[in-house]
């Protein structure tokens, strides 16, 4: 604000005007004078990313491609709740991935750069207009969009950090979650950073080899470190953790592995999050991963229930657009 020749008094207003649901004019208690608005409009609209382009899905998933000032684009996803009146949030938290997860298709492109908080925020900001425009209230927003969050935690607990601000964003830590591949320091250091925020750990396999061949950060950090890593910070911030497990057709379905991932979750408070594979193409390694049939999905849930877990399977969403993660970016750039 004052590098821009306005009085920095007005900033708390004008960040907790950003970070709201609705346009600024129609807010009273975030309301500037008017030439004040429309000077700062003038001054930072250069500095804002703009929204590229919008895929809406005929479940009502909204996915978001921004346009960032460097040209670069990012995904970001709005999805309705089970509640008519909430929503769901997907973020991403870097420009391509290098963690080379071989069925995803943001790393096909590689890794570009890490988002600044700004950068991040705007994506909240996006998503948060965009449930409210569709009558809902967004509820949670995950660090699971493009990007491993873990490699760009500093930016990442920096945008948390205001859009959990009482005083800025307002929106509660517990309705926050950052989801990683399993990189052990970036959970010990989130856990660190006490903000009592929810964990997500992508496992999709519960032995290492075939989690290694899926996942390359599984050589580096085996299923029992990540897992332990989780205990903590479990134990420390009081969350459950969430164990993401996508299921693909006879890769890591069979009801063995449903047995061994419960096993593995015995005497852990810890939930598992069955969910199904949108086919992006074909992948790093040249194979065609297909989505596990409704069979066998329902099968493996039933088995991990018989064995003592606790687990849900999360509805398809956006079959009808490309909901599958860097999927609307990949084809933006062929267009
Ligand atoms: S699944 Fe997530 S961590 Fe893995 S390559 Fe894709 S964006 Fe990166």
């Amino acid at each position: 604000m004052q590098s821009h020749g306005f009085n920095a008094a007005h900033a708390p207003r004008v960040i907790r005007g950003l970070l709201a649901a609705v346009e600024l004019k129609s807010r009273t208690d975030f309301l500037l004078p008017e030439k004040l608005d429309e000077q700062l409009k003038a001054a930072f609209a250069a500095e804002a990313g703009s929204l590229a382009q919008k895929q809406v899905s005929a479940d009502g998933t909204a996915k978001l491609l921004l346009r960032l000032r460097d040209g670069r684009t990012v995904e970001s996803v709005v999805m309705p709740d089970y509640r008519e009146d909430r929503a769901a949030g997907c973020i991403s938290s870097q420009v391509g991935c290098a963690m080379g997860c071989d069925f995803c298709a943001t790393t096909q492109t590689g890794f570009e750069r890490n988002l600044s908080s700004g950068e991040i925020i705007e994506q909240f900001r996006h998503l948060r207009r965009e449930a409210h425009a569709t009558g809902r209230v967004l509820r949670t927003i995950v660090f699971m969009g493009m990007g491993e969050p873990m490699l760009n935690l500093k930016n990442v607990l920096a945008a948390i950090e205001r859009i959990a601000d009482p005083k800025l964003g307002a929106f509660g830590w517990r309705q926050i979650t950052v989801s990683t591949v399993g990189i052990v320091p970036g959970i010990e250091e989130l856990r660190e950073a006490n903000l009592g925020v929810h964990l997500a750990i992508s496992l999709h396999a519960p032995d290492d080899a075939t989690r290694a061949d899926l996942l390359p950060m599984g050589r580096r950090f085996d299923v029992n470190e990540v897992l332990e890593a989780a205990d903590r910070y479990q134990a420390d911030s009081g969350r459950i953790t969430t164990i993401q497990y996508c299921l693909l057709d006879g890769v890591n379905d069979a009801l063995a592995q449903a047995r061994d991932l419960a096993r593995l979750l015995t005497g852990r408070r810890m939930h598992v999050n069955l969910l199904r594979y949108n086919p992006t193409g074909l992948s790093l390694k040249g194979r065609s991963y297909l989505p596990s049939s409704l069979e066998q999905t329902e099968a493996f849930l039933a088995e991990l229930r018989a064995h003592g877990a606790i687990a849900h399977l999360r509805r398809a969403r956006g079959p009808d657009i490309d909901a599958a993660c860097g999927q609307l970016r990949r084809r933006a750039a062929l267009i």
